[in-house]
């Protein structure tokens, strides 16, 4: 005998086959609707409904993932359940561990078709697989220990000090700074003649020289270049913009630090006068000749201080070429 409800799971099947094949939008909530159908037909229809679309569009399987695991938990018929479970497969990276637990118990399961237990673990492959590059492409790392760290770690190193780093790291590397403060600072033995504390008889020199001719000079100053990169100058002479480093000494990771800075001075257009161990027997005559290359300044103390006029400004040394040129007269008060 018939079913007398035959014409209405027929129709529900079609439905299904249809939404499947060309459904748009929010026409998933009808698909799972169908997948809690009485009849086993019209469940079966929707699930391969969504398998179809989920081929099409893999974007609406993220919605649909709670509900078919609902409607897994319920399902008795093997056919309808490899549907749902192919379905879920394209849920692919946001297959969380519960998911793929409940995936896996499936696969082991020997009451279950063997095609059944197959399609779980070939989703549980793709989860396993999918959820893998998206950690890798989510990681983060310390700079320093290569350790995996957080993201908000990796803001946090980067936000301080330009580099990412792991809690541990990043607590070493500021004491590293507090030390390196303190190592400068106790560093400063030496005071010229006004006062200030260098960390070398060659600065002494410098800032003893710039005392005795009264030219204002800040030293060992916190000071920004090239826009963000911070640096510290030997000294810096405000009224005259002009650097002074003193190159003192001659390890390999002095000089390579040394023609980095050069290389920042450059880049920024500064003028930089620089000074060796070799300038300070003659420190006085070699820095009238350094700063009225680019000055036309009567540096006070006698003859030999007139006013040096006509000088084409080269960096020489440095490499640089700096656009102040004969006519710049400084007034000091
Ligand atoms: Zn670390």
């Amino acid at each position: 005998m018939r079913d007398p409800r035959h014409d209405e799971f027929e129709r529900l099947q079609k439905r299904a086959l249809e939404i499947g094949n060309t459904g748009t939008g929010a026409d998933y909530r009808e698909l799972l609707k169908l997948l809690e159908s009485e009849f086993p037909v019209v469940r079966k229809a929707a699930a391969s409904a969504l398998c179809k679309w989920f081929n099409r569009d893999a974007s609406v399987a993220l919605v649909c993932k709670g509900a078919l695991f609902v409607a897994i938990g319920k399902e008795e018929g093997e056919q309808t359940l490899n549907y749902m479970i192919k379905a879920l497969a394209k849920c692919g990276k946001y297959l969380n561990r519960l998911d793929l637990d409940l995936l896996r118990d499936i696969a082991r399961n020997p009451t279950h078709k063997d095609y059944v237990r197959a399609s779980a673990s070939e989703a549980i492959a793709v989860g396993e697989r999918e959820n893998k590059d998206e950690a890798a492409r989510l990681r983060h790392w310390c700079t320093r220990c290569r350790r995996p760290i957080s993201a908000e770690e990796s803001a946090k190193g980067i936000d301080k000090y330009g580099k990412p780093y792991c809690r541990h790291c990043l607590e070493e590397r500021r004491l590293e700074d507090i030390n390196f403060e303190a190592n400068v600072e106790a560093a400063k033995r030496l005071r010229t003649i006004d006062e200030v504390a260098v960390q070398s008889r060659g600065e002494k020199m410098i800032g003893d020289w710039l005392a005795a001719n009264r030219i204002a000079y800040q030293y060992d100053e916190r000071m920004i270049l090239a826009g963000d990169i911070r640096i510290r100058p030997d000294f810096y002479l405000p009224e005259f913009d002009i650097y002074i480093e003193y190159w003192g000494m001659n390890t390999r990771e002095y000089l390579a630090n040394r023609r980095n800075k050069q290389i920042l001075y450059q880049r920024d257009h500064k003028r930089l006068i620089s000074l060796t161990p070799k300038d300070l027997p003659d420190l006085d005559a070699v820095l009238k000749t350094k700063l009225s290359r680019y000055l036309n300044v009567g540096l006070p103390g006698g003859p030999g201080n007139q006013p040096t006029v006509g000088d084409s400004v080269h960096f020489g040394a440095e490499g640089n070429s700096c656009g102040l040129h004969s006519g710049f007269a400084v007034d000091r008060p």
